[in-house]
């Protein structure tokens, strides 16, 4: 039992997709039902508990769960302890101020001695103590951005992903607290044996991740163009390059950024790269 490592994940809500989709990616396989709240994995030794992710930094701090993955919003909100393994890269929101559209806000000065509703008493609460604003903190724990409409504050500190919610409730975005995104973390005193459970988890994790961010790309070029094509696309050795049919041509495979790839093609068209592909990528373990 103490060898196996046990991972708390939101129960249902805008983590848990995510959270699930990244284990499955991670070759690790196990049957969730919707009324159970936990679930052992059959090939590696990882149990899942399944939370409300407001629970899940006390769980890993009392040990209770080996790992979580929570929103950085509740882990600081939280304030428990736990060290950060990974920066997932999923459910990104903000933490953010927000008044109505016609608030004459000039700075964070302007809030000075209203009322401010929010689910995040702590981090608003450092928030204005650090910019020496006292403002009074209204905590209720849902339907935040209505408090204004119904006159219980003059100002919100909720989370916003796209601002359409602010938008349609006469809100703007006044000021942006945190930026946050999905963790992986880890109690802080965990054994060696399960440290290197996280380590092997965590390799896997990155494959993954590296492939997300990474497409393999094949072109055909003229063999005189090789040389500034391998420069144009390095890959994570080298590219390969093999013969075609047709002499004095070669097909190039290599990866690419995907992000980068936009700037590239126009270079690599002007190099002769013709007929390029561009395909996704499940993993890359390096
Ligand atoms: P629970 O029932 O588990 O307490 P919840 O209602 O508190 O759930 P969710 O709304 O499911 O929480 O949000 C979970 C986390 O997802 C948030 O703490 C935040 O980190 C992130 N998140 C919140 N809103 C968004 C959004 N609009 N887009 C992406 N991620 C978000
Ligand atoms: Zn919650």
């Amino acid at each position: 039992m103490s060898n196996v490592l046990r991972l708390a994940i939101q129960k249902s809500g805008r983590l848990s997709e995510d959270s699930l989709t990244l284990i499955k990616e991670c070759g690790i396989d196990f049957n969730k039902s919707d009324n159970k709240l936990t679930s052992k994995a059959f090939n590696f030794p990882i149990e899942f508990l399944f939370l409300r992710d407001d629970d899940i930094p006390g769980y890993v701090e009392d040990a209770v769960a080996d790992l979580g993955i929570v929103g950085q919003n509740v882990l600081e909100e939280k304030g428990k302890q736990a060290n950060i393994v990974e920066k997932l890269g999923f459910s990104k929101c903000r933490l953010s101020i927000a008044v109505p559209k016609d608030y004459n806000y000039e700075s964070i000065k302007s809030l000075e001695g209203k009322n401010i509703a929010t689910s995040y008493p702590k981090i608003l609460g450092d928030f204005l103590k650090k910019n020496n604003v006292s403002a009074h903190i209204h905590e209720i724990s849902g339907s935040v951005e209505i408090a204004p409409n119904i006159g219980l504050a003059e100002g919100i500190c909720d989370l916003v992903s796209s601002g359409s919610t602010l938008i349609s409730n006469g809100l703007k975005e006044a000021e942006t607290i945190l930026h946050s995104q999905a963790l992986l973390i880890a109690n802080k005193n965990l054994s060696a044996e399960k440290t290197d459970l996280v380590n092997q988890l965590l390799f896997r994790i990155k494959s993954v991740q590296r492939a997300k961010n990474t497409k393999y790309i094949l072109l055909n070029a003229p063999t005189s163009s090789v040389d500034t094509i391998i420069s144009l696309l390095p890959g994570v050795k080298s590219p390969s390059v093999m013969p075609l049919a047709e002499e004095g041509w070669v097909s190039l495979h290599s990866v690419v950024k995907e992000n980068e790839f936009w700037d590239i093609v126009e270079k690599l068209k002007a190099a002769g790269a013709e007929g390029i592909l561009v395909m996704p990528i499940e993993k890359i373990v390096i």
